[in-house]
């Protein structure tokens, strides 16, 4: 049940390795009251040197655009954690004892886990009056499928080491599933659904009566779709290989495959709208990047039609999905075979909220379903409280 008052706000606050994202968000309404980045922290060109500094101009910033944060009835902090491990998964409010745990998860995301926590004693220390909470991006897809959680390896050694398939994003297609539920105005119960969160990190999924049953990134978010930065699948074998010939360290193959890999890898572009211009202008290496991120998509979309057997719906969301059309196409050209028929104009014509791009008479409905992770996180603090 909520306590919050209907003028209550929750700060949501997104630390990650070189950003921080904030948003200011009513959760009974779904105001958004402010929001803005701080990027490139620490980085030797900037002027925030570090999460203490962003925060403080995140601060900074709100208290200019006239919210202070100590006077605006704000009901929590939430904190989006990428890694719950096998321990969190429901919103969790943050104690030292709670620091203390997320701070040994580490080892399963260094890349994303350190930054969050750093963010989280800024934000407490700075905020030492309202409750902290903590949302994992692992949480929806907490009961996925035995079938689909497990790694075919030793099973002592994943227990051991806490090896399995545990899914990022989950806020996102957790979010874009109800959406698209209740603008079909059907139960969710009642629907198969395939959701495809496409932005710098991209993950699909598939989601039975409101379960995940099947999503494509695992241990780590490295696995699954071609994305911005990030190789996706790839062959463990590559991992060896090169470790054992191109005189690379662990470190360095983790960091390539993270952060210099995807379409920056093979285009040396990671945003898709500069993308799209190099692909206009001929550029061969762009082209290919984006013929190698379409089949990866077109495999998984595949992949999760036989898994459900039968799909109501496939959704499109994040920066690229909800904005780039062609991609939409090329995604789902040639499926009419498969029960999914565009509907060339609607898929080219932006709105604002949730939209259907299908045809009338496809037999599976595509949408277009903005996420809004900031909402969802703020609704979660506040069911928690
Ligand atoms: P993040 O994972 O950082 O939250 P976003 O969901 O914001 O990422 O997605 C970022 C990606 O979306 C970038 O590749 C960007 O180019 C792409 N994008 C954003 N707006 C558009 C647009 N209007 N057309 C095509 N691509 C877009």
């Amino acid at each position: 049940m909520s306590t919050a008052s209907s003028n209550d706000v929750v700060l949501v606050i997104n630390s990650g390795s070189s950003s921080l994202k904030f948003a200011l968000v009513e959760p009974d309404s779904g105001v958004l009251r402010s929001a803005g980045s701080i990027e490139q922290i620490g980085e030797a060109s900037s002027s925030v040197a570090s999460h203490d500094a962003a925060l403080h101009r995140a601060f900074d910033e709100l208290a200019e655009n006239g919210f202070d944060l100590r006077a605006c009835g704000l009901a929590a902090v939430g904190h989006r954690m990428v890694h719950g491990g096998k321990k969190f998964y429901q919103p969790t409010l943050i104690d030292d004892g709670v620091v203390d745990e997320l701070k040994k998860l580490s080892p399963l995301a260094p890349l994303h886990n350190p930054p969050a926590v750093l963010g989280i004693a800024v934000a407490r220390e700075l905020l030492p009056d309202v409750p902290h909470v903590a949302v994992f991006d692992t949480a929806f897809f907490h009961d996925l499928p035995a079938a689909a959680a497990t790694y075919a390896i030793d099973r002592e050694l994943a227990d051991a080491w806490q090896i399995r398939r545990y899914g990022f994003h989950g806020t996102s297609h957790h979010y874009v599933s109800g959406q698209a539920a209740v603008f079909l105005n059907e139960p969710l119960a009642r629907l198969n659904q395939i959701v495809l969160h496409l932005g710098n990190g991209a993950s699909a999924s598939a989601i039975s009566g409101g379960r995940p049953v099947e999503t494509s990134m695992g241990l780590t978010p490295l696995e699954g779709l071609v994305m911005g930065t990030r190789s996706g699948d790839v062959d463990p074998g590559v991992i060896s290989y090169l470790w054992r010939n191109a005189n690379m360290g662990v470190d360095q193959i983790e960091s390539m495959l993270n952060h210099q890999a995807g379409v920056l890898g093979l285009a040396g572009e990671r945003d898709f709208r500069r993308l799209r211009q190099m692909i206009e202008s001929g550029d061969s290496a762009a082209q290919l990047a984006y013929h190698v991120f379409i089949h990866r998509l077109r495999k998984y979309i595949g992949a999760y039609l036989a898994v459900l057997g039968h799909t109501d719906v496939v959704s499109f969301t994040a920066g690229i999905g909800e904005h780039d059309a062609t991609v939409r196409r090329d995604a789902l050209a040639g499926m009419t075979e498969l029960g999914i028929e565009l509907d060339e104009h609607r898929n080219l014509h932006p709105a604002g909220g949730a939209r259907r791009i299908s045809a009338d008479d496809s037999p599976i409905t595509v949408l277009v379903v903005p996420t809004n992770e900031e909402l969802a996180i703020a609704r979660d603090c506040v069911r928690l409280l």
